[in-house]
């Protein structure tokens, strides 16, 4: 039973989702509310880092699911890391100690298809980015050229004197706005051209992102010291994630591939024959015998037509068919002929009403419970076909 969905609501995920699920989800919100991308919604930032916190965690999860915020705050298991830390360790930044000598990891996240997972795929991505200035090599000036600041006489810092009540001063340190806080600074005519002394230039660089058969959504590829340059400090990393499209036929599982197909009552009992387009382009035929019975929902699987094995491209996993049977409109055959359909169809099994029964109405049912029930998501949705659980039997 769950009181509290504040911070599902957050992740925008069911109270059941998954632990892929959750994960997924705070990394599209953590990307897109990121301070580098979105630097005025910091709170935010926050509160997806909470959330994404507790629900990543089964004890801390049950905890909030039995007793809400106020629980975790009382069990002593909120705020744990910082909204930054959780960030860096999801997508495999480094430690607070590595970042001291190396520049900032930047991630992005690439919005890729099933078709480039299946058959892999090269992509262009152009970036912008501090190089070390070519001019200067990163001097940022004439070489010795350096002189003393004079606002801050080399300090780095001014300071400056702040009257705060009758007879009291306050001094307010702060960093010296000419050097930036270095001391030293380059008079103009010394000073390099090409970078206005700042040492770095902005650049576009392309990078290549080869997308393997068989990659994950959420899976990541690293491009090591591609990440902004600064003098003295080893470059950080860019890390690409991968966002895999929403696909209008297949929906990925793992390494299985699953899709609804709709049969007409009459392929259902007699027999179909159907086709199917593969994500590279191929045509598969499928088929079953007439006397084979496939009922709604029924699921059936090909073996070796899912998605490809990440590194063993020539492995595949199972294309998933999850079977939807049309019945006929109402009166769609004339009452005279219905004897002839009930003669070949299975028999019933007549009832017996005697006097102590009552004979209510059969109406049609609120549509609206109805919708809820079987709007589109027949996946996620049917209670037939637990979550993440289709399996298909090798016969
Ligand atoms: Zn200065
Ligand atoms: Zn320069």
């Amino acid at each position: 039973m769950v009181h509290e969905t504040g911070y599902y609501d957050l992740l925008s995920v069911e109270p059941n989702a998954s632990q892929d699920e959750i994960k997924k989800a705070y990394r599209k919100l953590a990307l897109k509310y990121h301070p580098d991308k979105n630097p005025n919604e910091g709170e935010k930032f926050k509160h997806i880092s909470q959330a994404y916190e507790v629900l990543s965690d089964p004890k801390k999860r049950d905890l909030y699911d039995q007793g809400g915020e106020q629980a975790i705050k009382e069990g002593g298991m909120g705020g744990g890391g910082s909204p930054m830390d959780i960030f860096n360790m999801f997508f495999g930044g480094g430690g607070r100690m590595q970042r001291e000598r190396k520049g900032k990891n930047v991630v992005h996240q690439l919005s890729v298809s099933l078709e480039e997972m299946y058959n892999g795929s090269t992509r262009k991505l152009g970036l912008q980015k501090n190089v070390i200035c070519e001019k200067c090599e990163g001097y940022g000036g004439k070489k010795g050229a350096l002189e003393k600041c004079t606002n801050c006489k080399g300090r780095g810092v001014q300071v400056r004197v702040q009257q705060v009540g009758p007879g009291m001063i306050q001094q307010i340190q702060s960093m010296c706005p000419d050097c930036q806080g270095q001391g030293e600074k380059f008079n103009s005519k010394d000073r390099c051209k090409n970078c206005n002394g700042q040492k770095v230039e902005r650049k576009k660089k392309i990078l290549e992102v080869h997308i393997d058969k068989g990659m994950k959504d959420g899976q990541k590829i690293t491009f090591h010291g591609e990440g902004d340059q600064e003098p003295g400090l080893e470059p950080g990393d860019v890390i690409i994630v991968l966002d895999q499209k929403d696909h209008p036929v297949f929906q990925r599982r793992d390494n299985n591939l699953i899709m609804r197909m709709d049969i007409k009552l009459v392929e259902a009992l007699c027999g179909f024959r159907n086709t199917i387009q593969t994500l590279d382009n191929r045509t598969l035929v499928i088929s079953s015998q007439p006397g084979e019975v496939i009922k709604h929902n029924d699921v059936r699987c090909v073996m070796n037509e899912g998605m490809p094995l990440y590194k063993e491209p020539y492995e595949r996993g199972q294309l998933i068919i999850q079977f939807q049977v049309e019945f006929p409109e109402k009166n769609w055959l004339p009452e005279h002929l219905m004897f002839q359909l009930e003669r070949l169809l299975p028999p019933r099994e007549d009832v017996m009403v005697t006097d102590d029964m009552e004979e209510v109405e059969l109406s049609e049912a609120d549509l609206k419970s109805q919708q809820k029930h079987y709007s589109g998501e027949a996946y996620e949705e049917d209670d037939d076909n637990p979550r993440g659980g289709v399996q298909c039997q090798t016969q």
